[in-house]
């Protein structure tokens, strides 16, 4: 497992480049990754924003302050670091990422059309 001031501006650069990319922040990117923000600073900058992205690599940042980062979140197993290091925002192994979408496209397949979870 990566130090945690590591991992934390992987969570980060990510964050950045999807905030620079969807919204154009102009924030500096160094003072952004180096981790000089705090969690609240981020969250001010993130404020009224409903994105699935930002609320996945949030969580993940949470998740490393609290120290389940890598964790899969449904069986408690170490998260293969190689996933991790592709997208550091993953909450499932690959097992129960496996599982779970597969159930996402039976619950899909048996809803009938139009109708919304
Ligand atoms: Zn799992």
């Amino acid at each position: 497992m990566k130090s945690k001031r590591v991992l934390r501006s992987a969570i980060l650069v990510r964050l950045y480049d999807h905030l620079t990319d969807a919204y154009g922040l102009e924030s500096p990117r160094e003072s952004f990754v180096s981790g000089q923000l705090a969690l609240r600073e981020i969250d001010a900058l993130l404020a009224f924003k409903s994105d699935p992205r930002i609320d996945e690599l949030r969580g993940a940042l949470e998740r490393l302050e609290q120290g389940s980062f890598g964790t899969c979140i449904a069986c408690k197993k170490e998260i293969n670091q190689d996933l991790l290091e592709v997208d550091p925002a993953m909450r499932l192994c690959e097992r129960c990422e496996r599982l779970y979408s597969h159930m996402r496209i039976m619950t899909q397949q048996s809803m009938p059309p139009g109708q919304v979870l």
